[in-house]
Parts: structure tokens; C-alpha cells; sequence
């Protein structure tokens, strides 16, 4: 089948990859280069939180935790298996798809003012390398690339199916206003060795350390749409990481980046004659990317 993927992504790269593995002849159309795009600006910790449908998110978050790991051993992924916690403020129970991340413990013996933590070692994705790395994948398979905006779902020649994984302009694209910006900024500061990962998930603070720098952030704006670096964000996400894991502040700051997340109140997954929509990952696009990409290859053989 000639497959077209709108959006170059973590979804619709991962799309692409896997639908070229099984043999169709895929181009992939994005308005941005590959560099310039959301999913470079993640973190790239494996965490599904609050992702909905959450019936679908735990089937979609075991394929990528198993096909991530596989590709923590693969040499210039940048993806590593990492032990860290998710440090909670109130009592919550274990998130039931706790298991599809391949187990989680429980730890209520952290200080105040955490109520417990969750102690896992997930694949940790330096998200910059790792799209780098579906690039190299895309084009040994024979998969073709176009840069420009796409205006409309009939916009493209010549495909007997469309993905439309446009993260935020997949929303227009199909006529659907539920998908809005979340903005995240986060810095990247110089790793100094660190060996764990570790998020306050109250306070929206992580540092997540990917050997050439760690991420620190963050902030969730919903409705922001600006790609500009605050300034006083930037302090008061290293016055946050500080608290989370004193000595970060003394870390050579390296770049601010900015990202807008797809949000919408689930992800939308399905096939409507010939098109695939698969778009609206919000904040767990890169947890997602290889379990939604296996649902695209049997939608788009089924
Ligand atoms: C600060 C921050 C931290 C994050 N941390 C994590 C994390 O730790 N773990 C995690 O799982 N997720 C994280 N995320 C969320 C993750 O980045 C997103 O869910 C993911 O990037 C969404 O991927 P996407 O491919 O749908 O969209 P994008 O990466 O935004 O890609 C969209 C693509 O579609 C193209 N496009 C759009 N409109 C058109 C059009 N009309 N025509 C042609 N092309 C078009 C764009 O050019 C681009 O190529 C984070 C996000 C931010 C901002």
C-alpha cells in the first residue's frame, strides 16, 4: 500500500517505521524539520500519567516499554534504562497500569513533604538523539520525506491511506477543535553524572539526566502558545530541580527549549475510510509512540 504520514513527530515517525517494516511504501510530510518539533523538546520518561482512554493506555504503553527496552541495547538510540521515583505529595494509589511499565514499588518511607514514591527503572528517551535516530531507521527502510504544510486531508496525491499524526494541527486537519496547546518549557543543564531520574509530580519538577545534559523542568500552561524562553521561568524551574535534587543550580546551564503538547481529553485512535487519525498524546506522546504505532499497522490492514 502507498502510505502517506502527515506529521514527522514521535507518533507519526514511529508510524511510519512501522508500517515500512511491513512492507508499505511510506512518505512522511511534515511542516517542521524532524529537529524542530515537540516530540524533540520531551523529556522522554516512559510514564503514561493520566493518560487517557486509560483501558487502551496500558495495552499501548507495554509495547513501547518492551520495544524501548529492546532499544536500550541498541547502540545511538539514546534510549537507557534508568532507576528513578515519582515522589507524591498526597495519597494515591498504584496506577493500575502500573504493571505495563513492568512493575513499580511502593515507598513510604520518603521525607516530608512526600506522602510516598513510586521506584521504577523505565526507559529514559534523550529525545533529540532518539529522532535522529527514526530519521536513519526511516530512510534505510526507503521511507520518503516532503517539508510543507499540509491544508487539508485531500491535500495529498497519490496514497491509498493517510496517518494523520499532525500532533496539534491534526486537530484542524480533521475538523476537530478538542485538541489544544499545553506549553512546556524546560532547561537542559550539563549532567554531572547523575544515576537516577526523579519527578515531584505536585509541583511539576523533574530532572531527567541523559549523560550529555539532564532536563530539568518544567511547566504545563494550558491554552500557551507562545515558543518564546521565559526568562524567569527558566530560574524558577532550576529554584524548583534545586529542591528536588540540591546541587542541579550549580550546573552549567546549556539551552532553554520550549515545546507545545498535543492535549485533548483522550487520544484519538481510529479509521475513518481511508484515513488513520492518530493524534492528542498531550504529555505522553513518546510513552505511547510504539503501542498507538502498532494499532495504526492493524487499522491500516484490518
Ligand atoms: C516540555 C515537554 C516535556 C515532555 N516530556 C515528555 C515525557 O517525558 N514523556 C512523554 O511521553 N512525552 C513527553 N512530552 C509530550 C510529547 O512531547 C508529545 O506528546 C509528543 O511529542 C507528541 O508527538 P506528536 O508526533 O503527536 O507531535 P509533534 O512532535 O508536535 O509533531 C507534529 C508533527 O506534525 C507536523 N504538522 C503539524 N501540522 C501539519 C500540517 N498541517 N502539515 C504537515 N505537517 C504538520 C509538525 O510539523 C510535526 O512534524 C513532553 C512535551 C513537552 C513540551
Amino acid at each position: 500500500m502507498r502510505i502517506t504520514v502527515i506529521g514527522g513527530g514521535v507518533v507519526g515517525l514511529t508510524a511510519a517505521l512501522r508500517l515500512a517494516q511491513r512492507e508499505h511504501r511510506v512518505t512522511v510530510v511534515s511542516a517542521d524539520p524532524l529537529n524542530e518539533t515537540t516530540s524533540t523538546v520531551a523529556g522522554g520518561l516512559i510514564y503514561p500519567r493520566h493518560a487517557e482512554p486509560a483501558d487502551r493506555v496500558a495495552g499501548w504503553t507495554e509495547i513501547s516499554v518492551a520495544e524501548f527496552t529492546r532499544l536500550a541495547d541498541v547502540p545511538g538510540t539514546g534510549v537507557r534504562l534508568m532507576p528513578g521515583m515519582v515522589l507524591r505529595r498526597g495519597e494515591r494509589p498504584v496506577p493500575p497500569w502500573a504493571d505495563a511499565m513492568g512493575g513499580m514499588t511502593r515507598d513510604t518511607g520518603v521525607a516530608a513533604p512526600y506522602a510516598d514514591a513510586l521506584r521504577f527503572t523505565p526507559p529514559l528517551v534523550n529525545t533529540g538523539r532518539y529522532v535522529g535516530w527514526l530519521e536513519t531507521e526511516l530512510r534505510r527502510e526507503g521511507v520518503g520525506f516532503e517539508y510543507r504544510p499540509v491544508r487539508s486531508l485531500d491535500d495529498v496525491d497519490g496514497a491509498d491511506l493517510v496517518i494523520n499524526a499532525a500532533g496539534l494541527g491534526a486537530g484542524r486537519l480533521a475538523a476537530d477543535s478538542t485538541v489544544w496547546p499545553a506549553r512546556g518549557q524546560v532547561v537542559h543543564v550539563a549532567d554531572v553524572g547523575l544515576t537516577e531520574w526523579l519527578v515531584d509530580e505536585d509541583d511539576f519538577s523533574y530532572v531527567l539526566p541523559h549523560g550529555e545534559h539532564a532536563v530539568c523542568g518544567g511547566t504545563e500552561e494550558f491554552g500557551e502558545d507562545s515558543l518564546v524562553p521565559d526568562p524567569a521561568t527558566t530560574q524558577d524551574i532550576l529554584r524548583r530541580c534545586a529542591t528536588l535534587l540540591p546541587g542541579i543550580e550549580r550546573a552549567e546551564v546549556l539551552r532553554v527549549k520550549v515545546g507545545l503538547r498535543p492535549f485533548r481529553d483522550q487520544v484519538r485512535l481510529d479509521r475513518d475510510g481511508d484515513v488513520i487519525h492518530c493524534y492528542g498524546h498531550g504529555g505522553v506522546g513518546v510513552t505511547l509512540s510504539w503501542g498507538c504505532a502498532a494499532e495504526v499497522a492493524e487499522l491500516a490492514e484490518g
